[in-house]
């Protein structure tokens, strides 16, 4: 760290002028953003120094997998939010899922994650992690009896999401919490959906967060990141370790676009959860629709949950149309939307929506005969939003 180049020798080739640019770091030059840094390579100033370096604990640049000056930056900036101790980049949300996975858990243990988890996580342990000798566990995170009842000696990590993926239901995260403390499990959540502002996992001690920064702290719908974050030294020396030799880096310049995303996420996440929560309240009272499933909602299971745990909720929610009105009318009302627009992903600027068929996605224990309709809410006027709905409802529904 902080050594000079070696000089560059008189009268080089062109060849090599190319590669050896005179180029010195301005000194005494401050701006808001933080430089970019690009690397694979990362130059020592000799070979007693190369041979010092100390790649696996991060305190010094020894290769651009490694961490350069701007995704160092990201991590510190991310623990502060936080309110942790340690960050990691992950290059997507779900590549910062399989880190703590394959971090904590070896041949013979068991996971156990809800059966509200976001999709992908389960498919990972079901089609990687169980042919690696590792058991997946199913649990109801609004039922903590029967949770712990699922709990056996060899269970290790309980995952933990608030709220769950595309239903929505808040869990009681200190009861869950409580108990995986008695059986001495170590809870990671899946925090995306807090963005680090309206959930505070460590206050609820929680051992990991992991986050999809893809979401809020990108804010663009452009970069795709994830982090993982603890106060616990213990679990930052394996989730360290793993990430090293997993090779998860991530590049300069997407780092820098979620540090720049960072300057405005409280407001915008504000912004979303006061426009959703508007758009949400209309929806409530159209007869059309069946079931609201907003957490910060009395209708939506496990509400109280959230009033007690959360201080904010994020643009993200979901409803069920009336039981008569089928999935082809469904699709015609996604169809007929103008601002929102049909893809996946959540937190980024323009609304979005996606129907799904929960039943053939959980299976039977799902109590709502339509499909699902989940809206993320951008940046656009609430009033229009709502035009929008209203419109489409009439031309699909009548
Ligand atoms: C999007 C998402 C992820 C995965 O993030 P990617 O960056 O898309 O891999 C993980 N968990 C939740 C809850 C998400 O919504």
């Amino acid at each position: 760290m902080g050594a000079e180049p070696r000089a560059i020798p008189p009268s080089p080739q062109v060849n090599t002028l190319l590669q050896h640019s005179p180029y010195q770091p301005p000194s005494g030059f401050n701006a808001v953003q933080p430089a970019t840094h690009r690397a694979s390579t990362v130059i020592f100033a000799n070979v007693a120094a190369m041979r010092a370096r100390e790649w696996r604990r991060k305190t010094g640049y020894t290769y651009g997998l490694h961490g350069t000056p701007t995704t160092f930056t990201l991590e510190a900036r991310l623990a502060e939010i936080e309110g942790a101790n340690h960050a990691l980049l992950c290059p997507s949300g779900l590549s910062a899922i399989a880190l703590v996975n394959l971090a904590l858990l070896q041949q013979g243990d068991a996971v156990m994650l809800p059966a509200n988890v976001y999709n992908p996580s389960r498919d990972m342990a079901q089609r990687l992690l169980c042919g690696w000798g590792i058991t997946l566990q199913v649990y109801n995170p609004q039922d903590l009896v029967a949770t712990r009842a699922a709990i056996t000696p060899s269970t290790r990590l309980l995952w933990l999401e608030a709220p769950g993926s595309v239903t929505m239901e808040m869990p009681d995260l200190r009861g869950l919490v409580a108990l995986a403390q008695q059986h001495g499990l170590v809870t990671a959540i899946d925090n995306t959906w807090g963005a680090g502002l309206a959930i505070k996992p460590f206050a609820l001690g929680i051992g990991i967060s992991m986050q999809a920064l893809t979401k809020y702290q990108s804010g663009g719908a452009d970069v795709l990141m994830g982090a993982v974050l603890t106060r616990d030294e213990a679990l930052q020396d394996k989730l360290l370790d793993a990430h090293m030799r997993l090779g998860l880096g991530v590049s300069g310049d997407d780092a820098s676009l979620v540090l720049r995303g960072l300057h405005s996420l409280h407001l915008r996440y504000h912004a979303h959860d006061e426009a959703a929560r508007r758009v949400a309240s209309w929806l409530q009272g159209r007869h059309d629709v069946q079931a609201l499933l907003h957490p910060a909602f009395p209708s939506c299971p496990g509400h109280t949950h959230w009033v007690r745990d959360c201080s904010a909720a994020a643009g993200l929610f979901s409803f069920t149309f009336q039981p008569q009105i089928p999935a082809a009318r469904v699709d015609a009302f996604v169809d007929a939307l103008c601002l929102f627009k049909i893809g996946y992903s959540w937190g980024g600027p323009v609304s979005l929506v996606v129907p799904y068929d929960v039943a053939a996605m959980r299976g039977a224990s799902w109590p709502y005969a339509s499909p699902l309709v989940r809206l993320s809410i951008g940046l656009e006027d609430p009033q229009d939003l709502i035009s929008d709905l209203d419109q489409a409802m009439r031309v699909a529904l009548g």
